[in-house]
């Protein structure tokens, strides 16, 4: 059985472009501290990729930060600062902000909702954005955002898993965590990851070139069709956030009752890969924070799955997910009319 994966909001394939560059950089033996040939080699792969995620990102005149993953970047930018947000962040954000309002300086804003696709305004002088579910989705540029400090994740946009991004405002800093050898500029010791960092350059640079050419105006439409389809034969189906502004390939929706895990296992079994809401390292599923802190029941909150899709995600493998979440659909609409 062919399997299909639409869990692209918990990790996307990765690009050709990301797997030639990491191919490329694993033959490279210098440690990139070193001053001798082999070593400015290495030290040359990430200077590389720093201009290209700088550019994917319209970071003029900022400083990119390589970190291990968003995580740390969070961790990096956020820890010990004071900062505020809404349980509406992800957790790497939510962990190291109070739920008090505060000034924009201090106040950390996520562009778009990994659960829901939810896109949000991020007020020109904000002091962190995550931007991790947004960059390569949407046109994003860090200088004309005018935040302070933002955050990405190579895995979201087809770069490899364990690779992450700080992009810091020009005199903007940030008190490292990792301290030792002095890497990245003072701000994370630790000999770089050079193959993930370049997987991420090269990844980077594709997911802007993608954007310019419309890949995801498709994705858009085809999420848009199958969401139609759903809401034609189930009308009691809920869709968050259909009525905002949204990812284009996020869907996110909900039969109050009919259990999340419940879902996610059965598709697993007819073959398809999605998610209840956010992916969680213990591999539970519990009823969603974010839709709670929306306002939702912890039994709607319970129960939503989340589809989320890429450029390489055909309209027919949408139709035949639809399929087969439809079949069982009715087989839940029975066992609960004889109950
Ligand atoms: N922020 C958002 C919105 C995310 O969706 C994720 C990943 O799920 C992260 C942060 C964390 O990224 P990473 O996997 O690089 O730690």
């Amino acid at each position: 059985m062919k399997r299909v994966y639409l869990d692209w909001n918990a990790t996307a394939p990765l690009r050709p472009e990301a797997r030639a560059a990491m191919l490329a950089a694993m033959d490279c033996l210098g440690n990139p501290s070193s001053v001798h040939a082999e070593g400015r080699a290495a030290k040359a792969i990430i200077e590389r990729a720093r201009g290209q995620v700088a550019e994917a990102v319209g970071a003029s005149g900022a400083d990119i930060v390589f970190t291990s993953s968003a995580t740390e970047a969070a961790a990096l930018a956020l820890a010990g600062q004071g900062f505020a947000s809404t349980e509406l962040e992800h957790g790497c954000v939510a962990v190291w902000t109070s739920r008090t309002p505060a000034d924009p300086a201090k106040t950390a804003q996520q562009l778009a909702n990994n659960e829901t696709g939810e896109i949000y305004e991020v007020p020109e002088g904000t002091g962190f954005c995550d931007a991790v579910q947004a960059f390569g989705k949407i046109p994003y540029g860090f200088a004309w955002s005018g935040v302070e400090r933002a955050m990405i994740s190579a895995h979201k946009f087809g770069g490899p898993k364990g690779a992450g991004a700080l992009i810091l405002k020009q005199g903007v800093d940030v008190v490292a965590a990792l301290r030792g050898g002095g890497q990245e500029m003072g701000r994370r010791s630790g000999t770089e990851n050079v193959i993930g960092i370049a997987g991420m350059g090269a990844a980077a640079q594709a997911a802007a070139k993608d954007l310019e050419n419309g890949l995801w105006q498709i994705v858009e439409q085809n999420r848009n069709v199958f969401e139609e389809r759903l809401l034609n034969e189930v009308p009691e189906l809920i869709i968050f956030g259909s009525g905002v502004a949204r990812l284009p390939n996020t869907s996110y929706f909900a039969v109050p009752g009919w259990k999340a895990e419940t879902q996610v296992m059965q598709m697993d079994l007819a073959g398809f890969a999605v998610s209840a809401g956010s992916a969680c390292s213990s591999g539970k599923v519990k009823a969603s924070r974010v839709l709670k802190a929306m306002g939702y029941d912890e039994i709607t909150a319970g129960s939503a799955i989340r589809v989320s899709i890429g450029p390489s995600t055909t309209a027919a493998e949408l139709e035949s997910f639809a399929d087969a979440w439809l079949k069982e659909y009715k087989r839940f609409k029975a066992r609960r009319k004889g109950k």
